[in-house]
């Protein structure tokens, strides 16, 4: 259902990403490892063209977009395919958990302001925050917050949603309410694309694993395979350096 194909970035004169190819099937929960640095969230950025790759194909569905040749109404067609949770929340603050999640219903859907507010509270009620559909985002802890992120997420429906380090930001408290409500997602089917360092809840979650080191993909299996037996050198250590 996506296909990446020789992916390039660079930043001026330093390459980031070195020809990247992923292919990920409706429905697979890939969750992208490796340290830090090694282009990850850059990778996860170029996917809906907040970053603009150098070089490549990037395709989901039936769109495929050479990123040097795209046009911007199918870059837009594209965006609309997916979804993003970002590390630091990205909420309007001005508005309500409410507001956040209807805004992309009424502005980029165009559905009706009744519709619109039936499919937030439905999920809010999905991650747990129904009762907090009239508070703003400061009146929240982090955790609830991003768990209003990947409400806002969902409601777009989108063919994919790509977590940028979705629980890197918050206490280590707050970290286990959040990855439950993913996990829960992920049962309904939905196609994820995950950067996270939590490696115990990559394993668990995730019908694939890609280790990322220096711009490249270094190898990819199905969780028990890249932890118990890695092929890579670099792969044993990066998980051995967690254990
Ligand atoms: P990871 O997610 O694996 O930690 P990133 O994709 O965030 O890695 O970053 C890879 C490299 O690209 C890092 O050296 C980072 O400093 C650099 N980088 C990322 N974004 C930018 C940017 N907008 N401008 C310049 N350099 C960047």
């Amino acid at each position: 259902m996506i296909k990446l194909e020789n992916i390039h970035k660079s930043f001026g004169k330093m390459d980031v990403l070195k020809g990247i190819d992923l292919e990920v099937n409706k429905g697979d929960i890939i969750s992208i490892l490796g340290p830090s640095g090694s282009g990850k969230t850059t990778l996860l950025r170029c996917i809906n063209f907040l970053e603009k790759a150098n070089e490549g194909t990037i395709t989901i569905d039936n769109l495929s977009l050479n990123v040097k040749t795209a046009a911007k109404k199918d870059i837009i067609a594209l965006r609309k395919k997916t979804a993003m949770v970002f590390q630091s929340y990205n909420l309007f603050q001005h508005k309500t958990v409410l507001q956040n999640i209807t805004e992309g219903l009424l502005v980029v859907q165009k559905k009706p302001v009744k519709e619109a507010k039936e499919i937030a509270l439905e999920l809010l009620k999905k991650v747990g925050l129904e009762h907090k559909a009239d508070a703003y985002p400061s009146e929240l802890s982090g955790g609830q917050q991003q768990r209003v992120g990947i409400a806002r997420a969902l409601a777009l429906n989108p063919e994919v949603i790509l977590f940028d380090e979705p629980t890197s930001a918050l206490d280590p408290e707050l970290v286990g309410e959040v990855l439950d409500v993913i996990r829960k997602i992920a049962k309904s089917g939905i196609t994820m694309i995950i950067v996270t360092h939590e490696m115990n809840f990559a394993r668990e979650v995730s019908s694939r694993i890609v280790f990322m080191d220096g711009g490249v993909v270094l190898e990819e299996a199905e969780p028990q395979i890249i932890f118990n037996t890695p092929k890579h050198e670099r792969t044993k250590q990066f998980l051995k350096r967690l254990t």
